[in-house]
């Protein structure tokens, strides 16, 4: 069996650890019973531990016992979502509407349990910060990664290399997947508002008509895709929402559309910006229309470091049964993404299990595979103890 078997021998009480977390979520920021189910358990290991760092976020520190060697940190996310769960199963969920749907439950286990390894065994250069993170479902600059990092996470503890993962449905349990480069996509979000005066239906010779030129606006963001980008290049921008006009004879005075843009190449993503609002500004123009574009920055393209993805494949390759170094790439967000733009390092996912019977991600039929407990806790501790 590849996955360490010191490790494999505490299976069941990660287990009760990962159904205790499972039953007992807690949205982003409101993790006040997690952290302290972490920050005990670390404690318990021997582990100096860090409360409070980016609202409930808890750092553990670890030094190993054979001398110099490079600061490695390891991160889980613990926050749940605002989701009522539909398993029927010990484990439920206690907390009407809140559920760990994302497996971050799973993860956080993971961590504790290389966490309790290497505190026991020591057997590793240098040093490990065991990083839980809250707020990951948040995301942006308001989610608990920025957050941390912005409070000092690497200044109070600098890590020379960082390294997180998902549970991945539809991968089988022992199956892991890292690859050098964009991993995951950046999310960006918009918000334009289209404005005139307004008038009577039938007079549309008296005013601009803003349902029209937000029309035109929908289709034209699509050049964004079609024209603007390299086409060997991937981005997807989505208007998702449009809201104007109460009376079905009145021309409104102002139309909402809002969306999304996603890319993997930081540079695809850095001139989607100024495209989209010479686009909009230009069909506005046209019309006679205002507009007035807010455009938010939301999550990074999350990128592997090559050295990094290269350590994460050794590692993969010793605790797995099989590790596919072309997985394909996603346009789901991960806010990881914000502490990789700061350090080198690698995300990677482990199997979770057949995606079948709803168990994908953010459904409310999701349950973190404890087979996979494992594997993963298995992988940090093989990150930390490489020679
Ligand atoms: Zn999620
Ligand atoms: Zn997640």
């Amino acid at each position: 069996m590849p996955i360490n078997n010191r490790i494999a021998s505490f299976s069941d009480e990660m287990t009760e650890w990962r159904q205790h977390l499972h039953q007992n979520p807690e949205l982003s920021y409101q993790e006040f019973e997690t952290a302290k189910f972490v920050a005990e358990k670390l404690e318990s290991f021997g582990i100096e531990v860090t409360k409070g760092i980016g609202g409930t976020g808890v750092v553990g520190v670890l030094e190993g016992s054979k001398g110099d060697g490079p600061t490695i940190g390891l991160r889980a996310d613990m926050d749940a979502l605002a989701i009522e769960e539909k398993n029927d199963f010990p484990h439920k969920s206690k907390n009407h509407g809140i559920m760990h749907a994302c497996g971050h439950d799973g993860h956080t286990t993971m961590l504790l349990g290389a966490a309790r390894h290497l505190a026991e065994t020591r057997n590793f250069a240098g040093r490990v910060v065991f990083i839980f993170q809250p707020a990951e479902e948040m995301g942006g600059e308001d989610g608990g990664a920025a957050r941390m990092i912005r409070e000092g996470l690497f200044d109070r503890f600098s890590c020379d290399e960082i390294y997180g993962v998902h549970n991945w449905p539809g991968m089988d349990v022992g199956d892991f997947a890292v690859k050098a480069g964009p991993m995951m996509a950046s999310g960006d979000g918009f918000e334009i508002h289209i404005r005139s005066g307004g008038m009577h239906a039938a007079q549309p010779q008296k005013g601009v008509d803003v349902v029209l030129t937000a029309g035109h606006v929908v289709v034209g963001l699509q050049q964004l895709a079609a024209r603007n980008t390299d086409p060997l290049s991937s981005i997807v921008v989505s208007a998702t929402q449009i809201h104007g006009g109460d009376a079905y004879n009145v021309i409104p005075n102002e139309v909402v559309i809002r969306g999304t843009v996603r890319a993997f190449d930081p540079d695809t993503r850095s001139a989607a910006e100024p495209a989209l609002r010479r686009i909009v500004d230009g069909i506005c123009a046209s019309t006679g229309a205002e507009a007035e574009i807010s455009y938010t920055r939301q999550y990074p393209t999350l990128v592997n470091d090559q050295n990094a993805a290269v350590i994460s494949q050794a590692a993969g390759e010793k605790v797995f049964n099989s590790v596919n170094v072309t997985p394909p790439q996603t346009m789901i967000v991960e806010d990881f993404a914000f502490m990789l733009e700061d350090r080198p390092g690698c995300y990677a996912w482990v199997g979770n299990g057949p995606d079948t019977d709803g168990r994908i991600l953010h459904s409310a039929w999701f349950d973190f595979n404890d087979e996979a407990l494992a594997f993963g806790a298995s992988y940090f501790a093989a990150l930390v103890e490489r020679a």
